[in-house]
């Protein structure tokens, strides 16, 4: 097998950002969701973030478990800092579309924490390029799969706050960018970024977690039944569970 080179490297981390963007597609759809269909959205997105953080978990703690658990605080001392930051009064005026103050302070930290998480996930594609072709497609699959239902996230923020759903999907491809920015660098330079993988997959992973309870779970319970929410989130981790150990 030929040895990868950078654009290679670059599509393969820009096909992963685009498929973002698909999860926006069922808003193409649903033009008018109804709440249960939101609930349920919500609880699905949830549950598959949540199975795949641990992937990412799991992937750094291989690595270094003690730098990954270190990248897991990092990630959520990070996020309440920005957080406070955001709820300040002072910032009032920040702003997103047509939204209201409140919404749209939701909106910048959620597309924020998404678009900054996905550095490390870009390092992820690089360094695992390094380690051979094969490994680089198979670590870039599992990350389009995953992106999915970050995209969905996205969208459930956005679209019921007035946001279109193709505008939406710019905003989860978006958030991606940094895959294929940080991919090829992190390719080029592997022995640089190897070291600080770890940490950068438990930041993931731990942002990712948070979004889950702060975010996704809250607003599917407010949507619909408890039981609705938590046959979906089972059933949405099983999913992507078996998604992840098939692919391997
Ligand atoms: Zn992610």
């Amino acid at each position: 097998m030929e040895a990868p080179g950078a654009t290679q490297v670059f599509l393969l981390a820009l096909m992963t950002a685009v498929a973002t963007g698909a999860g926006a597609l069922p808003f193409l759809f649903a033009k008018r969701p109804s709440r249960k269909w939101m609930g349920a959205s919500n609880a699905l997105a949830g549950g598959l973030m949540l199975a795949a953080s641990f992937g990412l978990i799991y992937e750094g703690a291989s690595r270094g478990l003690f730098r990954t658990t270190a990248g897991m605080v990092l990630g959520l001392l990070f996020i309440l800092l920005t957080r406070a930051f955001l709820q300040e009064e002072k910032h009032d005026r920040v702003a997103f579309a047509a939204m209201s103050p409140l919404d749209a302070r939701k909106a910048v930290l959620i597309v924020g924490i998404m678009t900054l998480h996905s550095f490390t996930e870009g390092i992820g594609i690089g360094v695992s390029f390094g380690g051979g072709e094969a490994l680089g497609v198979f670590i870039s699959v599992a990350l389009a799969v995953h992106n999915v239902p970050e995209g969905l996230a996205i969208s459930l923020v956005l679209v019921p706050r007035g946001v279109s759903a193709l505008r939406a999907a710019m905003w989860s491809v978006f958030s991606s960018l940094p895959q294929p920015l940080m991919a090829v660098p992190a390719f080029l330079f592997v022995g640089l970024f190897e070291p600080v993988l770890p940490v950068g997959l438990g930041f993931a992973g731990g942002a990712m977690i948070w979004m889950v309870f702060s975010e996704l779970l809250p607003d599917a319970l407010e949507e619909t039944s408890s039981n609705a929410v938590a046959v979906v989130t089972t059933l949405a981790v099983t999913a992507m569970v078996l998604f992840q150990f098939l692919i391997r």
